[in-house]
């Protein structure tokens, strides 16, 4: 065995006390010698991050906002502790499990010092794909999604060409709105919204998962990774969460990746592409236990996010980036009840309608078009 294999990997893992934060310690730890825990960072809940630090033994912990708590003399604090921890000479994989455009300037920094990105982020790739694809192109930094439907169609792709490749059908859950009739959808509670019927997420991604601003969000997030122009890029519901994505290839032989639905695999992927390493800890899938799989459309006019993000993608420029700020903002004004279900929708359509032509031609105008959509969203909601 080689010094190069032999080697353990350092991770940082940036939102190390969020869903997928907390899966990846898990699948890290199940790989000793071959991955360990280099740099955690976290927005608050210090007792969470004091007690993985315990556990990991990271050379650096960086915690954004206190929150009134006091935290070791040791840790680096604010939002620069993010960049910190992403560029550190003992980080070889970065996996950024931050929520939000928050997490841009660590991936971007991860970037642009050549390292993985183990990508779970995608609101990065939602606001600056054009600014990260020209990092990786310079640096030979490489992103790895997490985000499932990405690596279940990065793994189908294996080694082939994108030239081979037809088409993308990205699958939804369809979220827990997904057999309710349109006015019971526009009355939806904070409560209803947060109820996933297959997946166990943190806050932000459940409320987008409702309105299939998650879908819009991972359609882009494929178009910058993959290359794939956005007419061939499909979304289809698939209930069960088991076929994760597919590719149909020029040929009409489609692959799909399946499997229970766990986040774990995905993380674990992330970690050792282009290789698979033993995991028993990922739970095996039972094709009689699984069944029935059912596919159906989008019902379209009824989740009116998911056409406007994929509107805002074909734009270009900042749209894309106007379509997350708005969504981002909405979001979190319903999950503090100062917004309506319905209203996260027609935010976004209002911030796009007024802010969607901005130009993005580098992170400047691209910031501005996100502070500026969040100015808007929040001015809408206060005189509604
Ligand atoms: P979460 O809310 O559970 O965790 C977010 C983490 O980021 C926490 O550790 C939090 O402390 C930290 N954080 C929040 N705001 C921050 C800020 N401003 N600066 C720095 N750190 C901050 O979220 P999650 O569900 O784990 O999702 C994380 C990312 O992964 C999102 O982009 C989401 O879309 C994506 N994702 C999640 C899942 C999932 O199963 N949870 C699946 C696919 C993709
Ligand atoms: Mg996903």
């Amino acid at each position: 065995m080689n010094d190069e294999v032999a080697r353990s990997r350092g991770v940082a893992v940036l939102g190390s006390t969020g869903s997928i934060g907390t899966t990846a310690l898990r699948v890290i730890a199940r790989q000793p010698g071959r991955f360990h825990v280099a740099a955690l960072t976290a927005f608050a809940n210090s007792a969470l991050l004091e007690s993985q630090a315990t556990l990991t033994n990271p050379t650096f912990v960086g915690l954004v906002s206190p929150n009134g708590v006091k935290p070791p003399e040791s840790w680096r604090l604010g939002a620069a502790s993010l960049v910190e921890a992403a560029t550190r000479d003992d980080v070889d994989i970065v996996l950024n499990a931050v929520v939000g455009a928050a997490g841009l300037d660590a991936t971007l920094a991860a970037l642009e010092a050549g390292k993985r990105v183990a990508l779970a982020n995608k609101e990065t790739l939602v606001v600056a794909g054009e600014l990260a694809a020209a990092a990786c192109a310079r640096t030979g930094g490489e992103i790895v999604p997490v985000d499932s439907e990405h690596s279940a169609i990065l793994q189908c792709l294996g080694r082939r060409d994108r030239t081979d490749v037809r088409r993308l059908i990205i699958t939804a859950s369809g979220g827990p709105f997904r057999t309710w009739s349109s006015a019971a959808i526009r009355s939806a509670t904070l409560e209803d919204a947060l109820r996933h019927p297959t997946w166990s997420m943190g806050r932000k991604i459940t409320v987008d998962s409702a309105t299939l601003a998650n879908k819009a969000l991972e359609v882009i997030e494929a178009h910058f990774l993959f290359g794939i122009p956005y007419e061939n890029i499909e979304v289809v519901v698939h209930p069960q969460s088991v076929v994760h994505s597919m590719v149909e290839f020029v040929d009409g032989s489609v692959l799909a990746q399946m499997g229970v639905p766990s986040m774990e695999l995905p993380v674990l992927y992330a970690l050792t592409h282009p290789e698979r390493v033993r995991d028993d800890g990922v739970p095996r899938f039972d094709p009689v236990a699984h069944s029935p799989l059912t596919f159906e459309p989008v019902r379209l006019s009824d989740f009116p996010a998911l056409s406007l993000g994929l509107e805002a993608g074909r734009n270009g420029g900042a749209a894309p980036a106007v379509f997350n700020a708005a969504n981002e903002q909405a979001v979190a004004l319903f999950l503090e009840g100062k917004m309506n279900f319905a209203d996260i929708t027609a935010s976004i359509d209002s911030a796009l309608g007024q802010l969607g032509t901005m130009n993005g031609k580098d992170k400047a105008s691209l910031l501005a078009a996100d502070a500026a959509a969040r100015a808007h969203v929040s001015r809408r909601a206060e005189n509604n």
